[in-house]
């Protein structure tokens, strides 16, 4: 017997995930959004469910796809940061992999890979052309973007060039922030005459105007709300992880008795108190306050005092029976995780992100 920390990776709701995507957009290629370890559900195990049922993955940078090319992975990858030293384009030609470019420095590197022979590209890369629309992180600014499409025109190192920006609010359904990116950005990818991809899991859903050629779906694949305000359900998705554990200490304390670092919790009559192996070292946040639900043996009780590295405690009152080896939810199918993200003061993404090596995949 080992510690019952895990998480099981529900592949049929990945599969409908995807399909929810498609019912969104159904003419839209879709580059699925594996980045992250796949959010945590791993990015091998989540690239060969979707890989034949996709048009292109994402990942955050060049290692992140490596990693998957090194699993078999032959499908089209994106880099969305692109790359950050010259050394990794040649890389990126041998593995044909495509690449974003958001800034001048980026393209000096292209035009380095010229100067000699022994630097030359193997073939010429597929690049997407970032612009920034309103988020202001990463992009050229739409009135100076036409320069540097026309200088990648010419560039011998370069094959296809795409256009992609990305939303800011759009998980805020009544943030007009979204209509006026989608504006700019259509008008552009119109002027410029280049395939666009703008949508995230939030356009997808909520933003039509934002659909464009190419769709990068993320968080909703895993089967988790977008949206500030909804949960899963609400959204036609299903999760697909569930962190698991189980009880492995039930005692019973006096009236007055505190549990846990600060004694931040008093019992406030004799009760059972369990003990689930399942901390903050594992994933679940540490601002998890008293009173956020955890499931045990399928029903609700909540979290008593503050989260520790590898233990939280829960009130037994109503569950008198429960024993050692009784079976834990922390989040899952019946335990939205976006309720315990709101409650511990975060986003999903966060918790499914933080997920941490040391918990097994089942
Ligand atoms: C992470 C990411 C996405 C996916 O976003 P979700 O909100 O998870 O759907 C799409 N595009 C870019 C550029 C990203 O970084």
């Amino acid at each position: 017997m080992s510690r019952p920390t895990h998480i099981s990776i529900d592949t049929a709701a990945l599969r409908a995930n995807l399909e929810r995507v498609k019912s969104c957009t159904p003419k839209q290629h879709v580059m699925a959004v594996i980045k992250a370890n796949g959010y945590g559900h791993g990015a091998i195990r989540v690239a060969n469910i979707l890989e034949s049922e996709v048009d292109a993955f994402a990942v955050c940078c060049l290692e992140e796809a490596l990693h998957l090319r090194e699993a078999g992975i032959t499908q089209q990858i994106v880099l969305l940061e692109g790359f950050f030293h010259f050394d990794e384009l040649s890389v990126i030609a041998n593995q044909d992999l495509q690449v974003v470019i958001h800034t001048s420095t980026q393209l000096e590197h292209l035009i380095k890979t010229q100067k000699t022979q022994k630097t030359q590209l193997k073939k010429p890369i597929n690049v997407w052309l970032k612009v920034d629309t309103g988020m202001h992180r990463l992009g050229f600014a739409p009135n100076e973007i036409e320069p540097f499409y026309k200088f990648l025109k010419q560039c011998p190192q370069v094959a296809t060039i795409r256009l992609m920006s990305h939303l800011s609010c759009a998980d805020n359904r009544q943030d007009t922030t979204t209509e006026q990116q989608a504006r700019i950005f259509t008008a552009l990818a119109r002027h410029l005459n280049l395939e666009a991809s703008l949508a995230n899991s939030a356009g997808i859903l909520g933003w039509p105007q934002t659909y464009a050629d190419w769709v990068r779906p993320g968080i909703m694949l895993y089967g988790v709300s977008p949206f500030t305000e909804s949960v899963a359900k609400e959204e036609g998705l299903k999760p697909v992880m569930q962190l698991q554990s189980a009880l492995i200490s039930v005692k019973r304390h006096r009236k007055g008795e505190t549990i846990g670092y600060g004694a931040t919790w008093r019992c406030p009559q004799s009760m059972p108190v369990g003990v689930i192996a399942g901390g903050y070292a594992d994933g679940y946040p540490r601002h998890a306050p008293s009173g956020t639900p955890v499931l045990v043996n399928g029903k609700r009780v909540p979290l008593v005092g503050r989260v520790s590295m590898d233990m939280i405690s829960v009130d037994l009152r109503s569950q008198p029976n429960a024993r050692i080896g009784d079976p834990v939810v922390l989040w899952g199918r019946r335990l939205p995780i976006e309720e315990i993200a709101t409650l511990a003061g975060t986003i999903a993404y966060e918790l499914l992100c933080n997920v941490s090596n040391r918990v097994k995949i089942s």
